[in-house]
């Protein structure tokens, strides 16, 4: 066992302090990656406030982990010492059923070990990014190209992943055209990625605000969601619409966006259930679906493109300090896009 520092919440509610966490000794697979930076995703917020039901505490979140290994166990062969590597959101799953099998580890049957604010294998309580070091089984732990400097890629581990698996799920692509609601952590990611796929971009947001933002990023397109002529304008023009507001939204008003047989992802989960009638998506056969990060492949395959294409998240580097500040300021939607925290600061 290891003792590092880490921010935790104490309780539901209340604000982060630093304490210190036990991390299991290396095993035969297990790397100890020397944590450099950690994103702020909204879902450290819904779990450390107890959103999205009862959680365990206290709880170190953070799920956007990018550093460096530092230790291998001796049947490790896929990392060695020095090597730039990312954890998500997850750190283990059954590794048996059909899904694990197929890659899909976070749709596994068992549900996976969630890198935080979760038990893992050994019993123990799991603790995520917002601390100096990390031990994860090297089979759930992705490399990191040179491309990518460790601060921007880190929000790709869920940002990243999160709208890169459904873009690619649903065939996006060259002549393809894509909304992404809301330009947020997700989003502007959403916009990035779905760009250098090729296809032509339409960012929805409440306003006009962030429109010169969108454009830099890749948008074709900015449209506000607060005029109603921006839905008249665009009826029936997508072939995707990712939805990246946890917030509850007038869903048959974006699902009518679609094309006949397109796809509204929602990737964005929203405290209370929503109720939408089932004529929105009746006459043109739409999708309505949800999409939950990717698996240890694909999230391993969005970071090769992502270097491949230049794509880091737009970041603010924080020090640990911060980290509750930070919180408000991302329900506040204050933040051009994503806070990342220098673990060395903690
Ligand atoms: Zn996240
Ligand atoms: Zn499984």
């Amino acid at each position: 066992m290891t003792t590092v520092a880490a921010y935790a919440a104490p309780a539901a509610k209340a604000p982060l302090e630093r304490t210190t966490i036990e991390r299991r000794a290396v095993g035969e697979f297990d790397v100890l990656i020397d944590i450099k930076f950690a994103g702020i995703c909204h879902s450290d917020i819904h779990q450390a406030r107890e959103g999205w039901g009862k959680a365990t505490f206290p709880m170190v979140p953070g799920h956007e982990i990018a550093g460096v290994v530092s230790e291998v166990g001796p049947g490790v062969t896929k990392y060695a010492v020095g090597d730039r590597v990312g954890v998500g959101c997850m750190v283990d799953s059954c590794r048996e059923c059909d899904n694990c099998r197929a890659g899909l580890q976070q749709y596994c049957a068992e549900g996976p070990v969630w890198t935080y604010n979760a038990v893992g294998k050994d019993g123990e309580p799991t603790y995520g990014g917002y601390s100096e070091k990390i031990v994860v089984d090297e089979n759930y732990v992705v490399r990191i190209p040179d491309g990518l400097s460790l601060d921007v890629a880190a929000p790709l581990l869920c940002a990243g992943i999160t709208t890169y698996s459904p873009l690619k799920h649903f065939g996006v692509g060259p002549g393809k055209k894509v909304a992404v609601v809301g330009l947020g952590g997700l989003g502007h990611m959403g916009v990035k990625i779905a760009h250098a796929m090729g296809a032509e971009v339409t960012v929805l947001s409440q306003s006009l605000r962030k429109k010169d933002d969108g454009l830099r990023l890749g948008a074709d397109h900015y449209r506000a969601t607060s005029d109603p002529q921006t839905f008249e304008d665009l009826r029936g023009t997508f072939d995707v619409v990712l939805n990246t507001v946890s917030a509850p939204l007038d869903f048959a008003a974006y699902l009518s966006l679609l094309r006949t047989e397109g796809a509204m992802v929602n990737v964005g989960l929203p405290e209370e259930p929503v109720r939408i009638e089932l004529s929105a998506i009746f006459g043109n056969r739409r999708v309505l679906t949800s999409s939950n990060i990717g698996g240890i492949p694909e999230t391993q395959e969005m970071l090769d493109f992502c270097a491949e294409h230049g794509l880091g998240a737009e970041i603010e580097l924080i020090g640990a300090d911060r980290i509750n500040e930070a919180y408000e300021r991302v329900l506040n939607s204050d933040v051009r896009y994503r806070f990342v925290i220098d673990t060395a600061t903690i």
